[in-house]
Order: structure tokens, then C-alpha cells, then sequence
């Protein structure tokens, strides 16, 4: 079956700096949800970003990102955002309208839509991530969990088959997070999360894929690799309190 995302060979410089991925290869079948995890500047935003077509001046004739088996290309770029939802880290990237209303039609009115369904996929959206009543407000006076849950409502809106979450709890208190979590659990959508929450890694995505020095070091059961304390320091990370029991090799 073609995959939801296939990443051949990827390579990528910022400009003239040191390259930022060093031929990265991985693919995800429809309906996975895959952990991208590794230390500060492994990568990982980087990558993220080739699964949309966000770094587009790279495009090169031989394109290295394939989403449902077409490559992201200038050609493929409408239908790349069309299925990619992308939530960047930083929430404020993500919203300039004046009201919360306006920034969660804003991708449904991109792909056409009549006023009336527009307006009920907004209140769906704003359900889903538990903002209800919440149109009217003035996006830059929300505290940064609402605005990262305004940030996901306007991508939910958009029906895209991968979601693509660039460290999706950095501004959530335990409560967000929860509820995070049951929402991303409850959606069917392939899924890619970028975090250094590894219990949130955990909890929800089965299998991790280990970035550093824009290669991939590890790919495989997130219970394996997370549970290897071994790997995980050696690449910037720390074994999660909930694996403590747990030994990579069996025998605990
Ligand atoms: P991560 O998300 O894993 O922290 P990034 O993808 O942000 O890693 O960064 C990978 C490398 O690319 C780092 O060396 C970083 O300094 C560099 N980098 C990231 N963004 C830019 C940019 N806009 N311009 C130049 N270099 C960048």
C-alpha cells in the first residue's frame, strides 16, 4: 500500500550553514502516529517543515518528500497543504486574524465553502478542542494554550489526512494536555509529533523516530527505544519516569 509519507534521502542547508538533514529516509503508513524525537537543533523543525512543503526553495528535480505517493513539488504545493495540517511551535506564527472566528475559517474559506457550512465547520472546531464560545475573542489576548488550541481547531478545519504537530504541549498546563491527548487519540489521521515530552510520546504514539545530527540514529517501538536509557543519553534525552521498569533488552 502507498504510504502516507515517504521521506527518501532528504538533504537540507540553511543558506550556507552546516547541513541541518543529512539524508534522512523513513515512511509512515496511513493511520500511524510516529514520535520525531532528539536533542536541540537535531533536526527535527527542519524536517517537519519538508512534510508540507514549508521549505520549498529546495525543491530539487528529483523531489525527496512523497505524501500518498505524490511528490512535494511547486506543483503539488496546494494539495501538499491541503493534506498536511501543520501546528508550529510557536502559535503566534500561526495566527493573524482579528478574531478567533476569522483565523479558523481561514483554511476552509481558502478551499472554497459556502458561508453557512463554513461557520458550522468553525463551531465543530472550536468544540473539538474545547473552545467553545470562544469566536468572538481577540486571538492575541488568549493565554498560549488557548491560542495553540485555536491553532489546531483552524487545521482540524481543513479535514487534512496527516497532522503534523511541532511540539503540541510546549504551552499546555496538565489539564490541555490531557485533553490533547484524548483528542489526538480519537482522531484517525496519520500523525507525525515532534517532542521532547516523552511521556506525552508515550502515551500516544507507538512508534519513535530518533533524530540527531539530521540523520536518523534509531527507528522503531517508542517502548523500545524510549525504555533504552543508554540511547537516550547519549542523544540529549532521558529515559521517561514511566519506563523505568521497563529494560530495551527484556529481562525486566
Ligand atoms: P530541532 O527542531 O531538532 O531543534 P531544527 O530543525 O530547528 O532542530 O534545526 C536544525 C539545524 O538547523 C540547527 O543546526 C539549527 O541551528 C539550524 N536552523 C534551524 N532553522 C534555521 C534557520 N531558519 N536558518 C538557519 N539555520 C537554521
Amino acid at each position: 500500500m502507498t504510504p502516507a509519507i515517504e521521506v527518501r534521502n532528504l538533504r537540507f542547508s540553511y543558506h550556507d550553514q552546516k547541513t541541518a538533514l543529512d539524508g534522512v529516509s523513513f515512511s509512515v503508513a496511513e493511520g500511524e502516529c510516529v514520535a520525531l524525537v532528539g536533542p536541540n537543533g537535531a533536526g527535527k523543525s527542519t524536517l517537519l517543515q519538508h512534510l508540507n512543503g514549508l521549505l520549498p526553495e529546495k525543491f530539487g528535480p528529483d523531489p525527496a518528500v512523497a505524501i500518498f505517493g505524490r511528490p512535494v513539488s511547486v506543483e503539488s504545493l496546494e494539495e501538499t497543504h491541503r493534506k498536511v495540517g501543520f501546528l508550529f511551535q510557536d502559535s503566534d506564527d500561526q495566527l493573524f486574524c482579528p478574531t478567533v472566528y476569522e483565523d479558523v475559517a481561514f483554511g476552509p474559506q481558502q478551499f472554497g465553502g459556502d458561508g453557512r457550512e463554513i461557520s458550522r465547520i468553525v463551531r465543530e472546531s472550536l468544540a473539538k478542542v474545547g473552545l467553545e464560545g470562544f469566536a468572538d475573542r481577540i486571538p492575541h489576548h488568549l493565554s498560549a494554550g488557548e491560542k495553540q488550541r485555536v491553532c489546531l481547531a483552524g487545521i482540524l478545519a481543513c479535514e487534512p489526512s496527516i497532522l503534523v504537530l511541532d511540539e503540541p504541549t510546549s504551552d499546555l498546563d496538565p489539564r490541555s494536555k490531557r485533553g490533547l491527548v484524548a483528542l489526538l487519540k480519537s482522531l484517525p489521521v496519520t500523525k507525525v509529533i515532534a517532542s521532547h515530552d516523552l511521556e506525552l510520546v508515550v502515551q500516544l504514539c507507538p512508534r519513535t523516530i530518533l533524530l540527531d545530527g539530521g540523520r536518523v540514529v534509531a527507528d522503531g517501538a517508542t517502548m523500545r527505544l524510549l525504555a533504552d536509557e543508554e540511547l537516550m543519553l547519549r542523544h540529549g534525552l532521558e529515559k521517561p519516569h514511566s519506563l523505568q521498569h521497563l529494560h530495551p533488552h527484556g529481562g525486566g
